[in-house]
This record gives structure tokens, sequence and C-alpha cells, in this order.
């Protein structure tokens, strides 16, 4: 089959196994060379771990530590004339680039907030590794079935209490145009809550607790982004951002689980903001993203998910480092994007983007390219005219 990206709106329907396979290595590559962590991860689970943030964490810990990983994802695999989503093939050459490393990796695909699979990791992490060190909670996902009442939970991208209207891109298209979204009723910040806060967070630390498979000591983080003013009616004071203020939450008690647990710590990252599949379906968060890529590739402060991890890990979470919380108890690293000469350069131009001058005032076109890669398309050294088998398996 030739795999060509196809894409419908803010998603790409197609993904390319080996293009998927030589963005993973780049990623291990960039690991090996920042050159080993000191007293890093040993045993780690990630949740969420095939794509974005969560699998520049597995890959962090696993190729600038030498941990064991057992990954928790939900991709779907090949379909007899449809190539699988991007995070299985992902996972899978994972896997095998951990396995020819000589390190332990385990994948477990299903769905993160059910018991079943958290039964699974946990007979997985008794049998085969022993307590984890280190647990990554990077889950987004618009939809969750609530373990205890079988409810669904939908997530929306709203704003409270008033209408947001701002100008919005189609990235594909090229188009600028405004975009007014309507605010979220009570029901739809609960749900949003329900599926983005940190309650499921909370359920898997408590049932690794409980089962006896935390490390003393153990760490936890999950992630979250705050942003500037001109996207909180949207993020940080819409229904995402009330559910990250759960997650908030949520870490200080996991956190005061783990101190209790041979002095262990949970806390939320804050990072930047990236393109993933996730931030790709927020309205006028795109339009920002490839503002921000502009103005940070020129001032040479531009990084993706495994640049923004490798430095928290090795800045903040090992190398003999310690945590610098900022004074609600988060960490930054959202903080070269949040720089005010960035934030002005940005505020200044924004006004200016339409449809005619986004070539000129954004980075358009890095934005593609960097969501086709998501894809694995566009991968320096792949063969794209090449016939390539979509059905790849563990
Ligand atoms: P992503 O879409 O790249 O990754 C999501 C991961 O969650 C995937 O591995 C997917 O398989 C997994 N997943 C989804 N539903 C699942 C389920 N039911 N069970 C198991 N796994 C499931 O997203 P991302 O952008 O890397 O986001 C990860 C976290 O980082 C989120 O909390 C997000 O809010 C946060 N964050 C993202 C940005 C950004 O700009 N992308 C910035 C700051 C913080």
């Amino acid at each position: 089959m030739i795999l060509r990206p196809k894409v419908r709106g803010f998603v790409c329907v197609t993904a390319h196994p080996v293009g998927c396979a030589a963005h993973v290595q780049e990623q291990i590559d960039y690991i090996r060379r920042q050159g080993p962590l000191k007293n890093g991860p040993k045993r780690a689970l990630v949740i969420g771990a095939s794509t974005g943030y969560g699998l520049a964490s597995r890959i962090t810990a696993a190729f600038g530590s030498g941990a064991a990983t057992l990954g928790v994802f939900y991709d779907r695999p090949s379909e007899e004339d449809r190539p699988a989503t991007p995070g299985w093939y992902n996972t899978i050459a994972f896997e095998r680039a951990a396995k020819g490393a000589g390190l332990y990796a385990q994948s477990l695909n299903g769905d993160a907030f059910s018991e079943a699979i958290k039964q699974q990791a946990l007979a997985l992490i008794r049998s085969e590794m022993g307590p984890v060190d280190l647990v990554v909670y990077s889950v987004a996902s618009p939809r969750r079935v609530h373990p205890k009442t079988g409810m669904v939970h939908k997530s929306v991208l709203k704003p409270v209490g008033q209408p947001y209207t701002n100008k919005t891109v189609d990235t594909d298209l090229g188009i600028v145009s405004d975009i007014t979204i309507e605010p979220a009723t009570d029901e739809e910040i609960a749900d949003t809550v329900a599926v983005m806060g940190g309650e499921d967070w909370e359920l898997w630390m408590q049932a690794l607790a409980a089962a006896g498979l935390l490390a003393p000591g153990a760490t936890s983080v999950s992630y979250s982004y705050i942003g500037p003013e001109v996207t909180w009616p949207i993020y940080r004071n819409g229904t995402i951002g009330l559910a990250k203020n759960d997650l908030e939450r949520a870490a200080r008690r996991i956190d005061a689980l783990l101190k209790a647990h041979g002095g262990g710590r949970a806390f939320v990252s804050i990072n930047k903001a990236l393109v993933t599949q996730a931030s790709s379906a927020i309205p006028v968060v795109p339009l920002y993203i490839s503002m921000l890529y502009k103005v940070m590739k020129a001032e040479g402060t531009h990084e993706g998910c495994i640049e923004q991890i490798q430095r928290l890990f090795a800045s903040q979470m090992y190398n003999g480092s310690a945590l610098a919380y900022d004074k609600t108890g988060r960490v930054r690293l959202d903080d070269r994007e949040m720089r005010p000469e960035i934030q002005r350069q940005i505020a200044a131009l924004w006004p200016r983007i339409t449809t005619e001058t986004l070539g000129k005032f954004t980075d358009i076109q890095g934005y593609r390219t960097e969501f086709l890669k998501l894809f694995g398309f566009g991968l320096a050294g792949v063969d794209y005219e090449a016939d390539v088998d979509p059905h790849v398996t563990f």
C-alpha cells in the first residue's frame, strides 16, 4: 500500500508505519545525545504513552535512564484497508527499540479509564516489573466511561459564562476566520471535568498504592497548560481549564499520598503549547501555536515534546535537581513560551493576522509539517513512494 496523508479538518485519517518509527527514532536519538540522567527513574508506568507528551516521557525514562516501562494507550490497529492510528505504530517502534537496547518494555492497548485495564497493569507490574518509581499521567481523551457509574462523559472545548469570539485558522486550508463559541452548560462543564480532570489519575495512584506497587519515594506527574490571555476564555478559563484545576486538586491529594509513602511527590507540570492530536482540536489554539512557533524559532527557544520532557527530567525531576514550584505549586516548563518579549510580539501580531498575512506572520508551514509528522509523514529518509505494509503487530 502507498500511504499518503489524508487530512480531514484537524485529523489525518492515515498514518505511515515507517514514518512513525522514524519519528520515534528521532526522539530516541535526541535523548541519547543528551547523555544519561543521574538518579533517573528505574521502573515507570506511563498512562497515555503512545503520542505527544506521554510518548516523550516514556522515551526519556527509557533511553535517558534505562527505565523499564509499561505504557498504557488507546489506539486502533490497522484494519483490512486502513492503516492503524499513529500511537499504535509509535508504540511498536518504541518497544522494538527499547527491547533492542536490552530494556524491559510492555504496553497495554485499552481504555485507561476502565477498571479492567488498571487490573491488567497492576498484574503486569506485580509479575514482571516490580513497584514503579515513576507514574506519568498524560491521557488526553474526548470521552470517558465512568468505571463506577457506567456513565459516558464527553468533554467539550467551550468557554464558561459567556460566548467567546476570536480568530481561528483552518490549518489545512490556511483560512483565518472569526469563530464564536457558545458557553458550556453546567452539565458540559461537569462532563469535561469528569474526562480531563484528576479523578482517574487518583484512581490509578490509589490502586497502585493499595496493591503495594509504588516504590518508596515514587514520583508522579501530569501535564497541563495555561497560555496567554488571548486563549484564556477557551483554555484556562474554559471547560478544559476547569478540568485542569481539578487535575491540580488531584495532584495535591496524590502528593499527600506519596509523601506518606517514603517521601514521594506528585505535581502538575505546565507545559508549552505544541502541535499534538489533542491541541489541534482546540479552536483558536492552533493559530496561536503557529505564531508561537514563528517567534520562538526566531529567538532560538523553540522546543518540541521531547525537548520539553527532557528538560523537565534533567533540570527538575532528576540529576540531583529540585522541583522549582511556582506560587501555586506547579512546575513551569512554559517559562520560555511565557517570556514577556515572546508574548509581546504575539500580542502585537495577533490583530494583523488574516488569511492573506498568515504565511508572513505565522509559521503555518512549520505547524503543518509538525502536524503531518505526528502521523509519520514528512520524515527525512523515509521513502514515501515505496509500498508499505500497514499491518504491523507487536
Ligand atoms: P496526545 O493526543 O498526543 O496524547 C494522548 C495520549 O492519551 C495518547 O497516548 C492516547 O493513546 C492516550 N489516550 C487517550 N484516551 C485514552 C484512554 N481512554 N485510555 C488510555 N489512553 C488514552 O495529547 P498530548 O497533547 O500529549 O496531551 C497529553 C497531556 O498533556 C494532556 O493532559 C494535555 O492537556 C497536556 N498538555 C498538552 C499541551 C499541548 O500543547 N499539546 C500543552 C500542555 C499540556
